[in-house]
């Protein structure tokens, strides 16, 4: 047994269906601007240039049904709709049409994201962390297994704000489809069971505040379900 100098923080997971076991989540990959319209509500082209991605700490994770306090130095926090894809076996260089062997199953999450935090950085040339990947900004239901999982290339993907419907798209209007996602990443560095990937959000984000219940969801996969808390002092 490895001595440690204070106890390891918890393994930060999710929860998976139909299981009492937890997903232990290594790391969040989160892919930008991955539907054309909300690529244009961004100010971007849609062109089909290569995806970007950026991350959020693996304890970033928040399980479904969990108040998120509105998180601190922001005035514009603001919600994304996202599948996110569990991955369930490692590897590098995956080829795409051998990615669906390396999931371990789907589910519903949000990208939640300190909008004036990141078209700060944007504008500024520097990295995103500050407005992606703060404290409860990942949201995210339990993995449906993949043998259960109907699609993540076509089907309903949508949000609403207190009932009202803000974002609602189809996951076939992802520029970069899983599979591609899964090959790009592993090109870059080594893909890792415990892996989380957060796909890209099709448009209509916009702001919330305290109070605000935020519920989601992916055809087939379990809907989230997020209320904002106040903010803590
Ligand atoms: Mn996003």
């Amino acid at each position: 047994m490895t001595d440690y100098v204070f106890p390891p923080h918890p393994q930060a997971s999710v929860a998976v269906k139909g299981s009492g076991a937890r997903f232990p989540v290594r790391r969040i990959f989160c892919v930008g601007r991955n539907y054309a319209a909300h690529a244009r509500e961004m100010g971007r082209d849609p062109d089909r240039e290569p995806p970007f991605f950026f991350t959020k700490p693996a304890d970033a994770v928040v399980d479904n049904g969990v108040t998120v306090p509105y998180p601190p130095e922001t005035e514009n926090l603001q919600y994304e709709i996202e599948l996110v894809i569990a991955i369930g076996k490692g590897g590098r260089n995956i080829r795409a049409e051998d990615a669906y062997g390396h999931i371990f199953g789907a589910g519903v999450g949000l990208d939640l994201t300190r909008r004036d935090l990141q078209l700060k950085a944007r504008e500024m040339g520097r990295p995103w962390d500050w407005g992606k990947g703060f404290d409860m900004s990942a949201p995210i239901t339990a993995i449906t297994p993949w043998a259960d999982v109907p699609s993540v290339e076509a089907g309903r993907i949508w949000l609403a704000v207190n009932g009202e419907v803000r974002q609602d798209g189809d996951l076939a209007e992802q520029i970069w489809d899983v599979q591609e996602q899964i090959a790009i990443v592993s090109r870059t560095m080594a893909l890792e069971a415990g892996d989380l990937i957060m796909t890209g959000t099709p448009a209509g984000v916009g702001p919330v505040v305290a109070g605000d219940v935020i519920t989601g969801g992916v055809a087939g996969l379990d809907e989230i379900r997020t209320e904002i808390g106040p903010r803590e002092s």
